[in-house]
């Protein structure tokens, strides 16, 4: 009796181990601290960049696409730039 209690002690004690091991391997193993912690969630580089993440609008005088909080507007037009916004809109 005390032997079948020995092996399920011993195997109560292997799938703890098991678990933990696992756990270890999925928490710490990918990217290096330094890489992981650099930049907070949602800001990553590159997610701006992504297509579809941002609208983008016309330059009304030379017609270059750029996100919409990067565009200067002026009476109704969308411009890339001060300089353009005070040409105003190409005809
Ligand atoms: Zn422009």
């Amino acid at each position: 009796m005390s032997k079948l209690l020995f092996w399920i002690v011993i195997i109560l004690v292997a799938l703890v181990v098991a678990r933990l091991l696992a756990q270890k391997a999925t928490r710490g193993a990918p990217p290096t601290p330094s890489s992981r912690h650099r930049y907070p969630p949602g800001a990553r580089p590159g997610a701006k960049d992504s297509p579809g993440s941002e609208l983008m609008v016309r330059c009304a005088h030379c017609g270059i696409q750029l996100p919409t909080d990067e565009a200067v507007r002026r009476k109704g037009y969308n411009y890339c730039g001060l300089a353009h916004s005070l040409r105003g809109p190409k005809t």
